[in-house]
């Protein structure tokens, strides 16, 4: 995911709720230490991956987080740049980047080179999106990030209101990047890109347009048009699909919390990962899932 730290101009998430500073559950602990205790449940490996990786901060780096995979020769050389701080900001995006990782290195080596790769982007960001939110997922905080039960039961209301509101806050602003999108592809040369920009905003994320932003061009602020075009609906099937495929590793495969269970990790593996693009993305989920993409899990998950 392309994302960064720097205040939320777009109102892409929720403000954070006062009383609940998710922060605090990973103060003084090692971020790095606990992704690899998260992808050692599932039974994955991912020491060779961080032996590879970039993770810590430095001057002139790039400030971003992303997963790398360097070719499609067995044994995969998979990395993962990032750029930890202490926070669930940083916890939530090594799970997700490592996700990506997984995913890339668990494609089976017998398929023929051109396959050796991920189904679709919305198919590695389901994995990543789906690993990234047990950074505030009550189970994981105390089973694996060692917060006291006490202290999740006390949060158990406030961490479920975060979560729903994150769904329909993310939800709406993609929304917005994939009708701007799909418009401004229809005819790029329009004059009136800014308006067009600010409608869609006040339609879809209720946001009023600040005064005297006439022909300023801030859709052009948004990283994504330029760098990362026609990306965002990617995420919104990858919720999608997280929820749908979590539901169905934790009630037929599991029969409990996923993160827990070596046999999702297999199960991932063999029916998720393995295949590579050997089929589409909407084969995988039905593949993996049991059933074609269906948002119902996405829509109860928000309840
Ligand atoms: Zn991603």
């Amino acid at each position: 995911m392309y994302d960064g730290n720097n205040g939320d101009p777009f109102f892409q998430e929720p403000p954070e709720i006062d009383d609940l500073n998710v922060d605090r559950y990973f103060a003084g602990k090692d971020l790095e230490a606990l992704t690899r205790e998260t992808y050692d449940r599932l039974g994955f490996e991912v020491r060779d991956v961080i032996a590879r990786s970039d993770l810590y901060e430095r001057a002139g780096k790039d400030q971003h987080a992303f997963c790398l995979r360097v070719g499609r020769s067995y044994p995969y050389d998979v990395r993962v740049l990032a750029n930890i701080r202490d926070g669930a900001y940083w916890m939530n995006t090594m799970l997700h980047e490592f996700g990506h990782a997984v995913y890339d290195k668990y494609i089976n080596p017998a398929l023929p080179y051109l396959l050796r790769t991920i189904a679709h982007i919305n198919s590695t960001e389901a994995i990543a999106l789906m690993m990234g939110s047990l950074a505030d997922d009550p189970g994981w905080l105390s089973s694996v990030a060692g917060v006291s039960k006490e202290e999740i039961a006390s949060d158990l209301g406030e961490l479920a209101r975060r979560r729903r509101d994150e769904g329909l806050v993310f939800t709406r602003w993609a929304l917005v990047m994939y009708r701007f999108e799909k418009v401004l592809y229809e005819n790029p040369d329009r004059e009136d890109l800014n308006d067009l920009w600010w409608d869609v905003v006040e339609r879809t994320q209720l946001v009023e347009r600040p005064p005297g932003r006439e022909g300023e061009p801030d859709w052009a602020a948004k990283l994504h048009v330029a760098l990362a075009p026609v990306y965002y609906h990617n995420y919104v099937l990858g919720n999608l699909t997280a929820a749908q495929l979590r539901h169905h590793l934790e009630k037929d495969i599991a029969g409990g919390p996923f993160y827990e269970s070596e046999i999702a990790g297999r199960y991932l593996q063999e029916a998720f990962f393995g295949p590579g693009a050997r089929d589409d993305w909407k084969t995988t989920v039905l593949r993996t899932t049991g059933e074609e993409l269906n948002p119902d899990y996405f829509v109860k998950s928000l309840r």
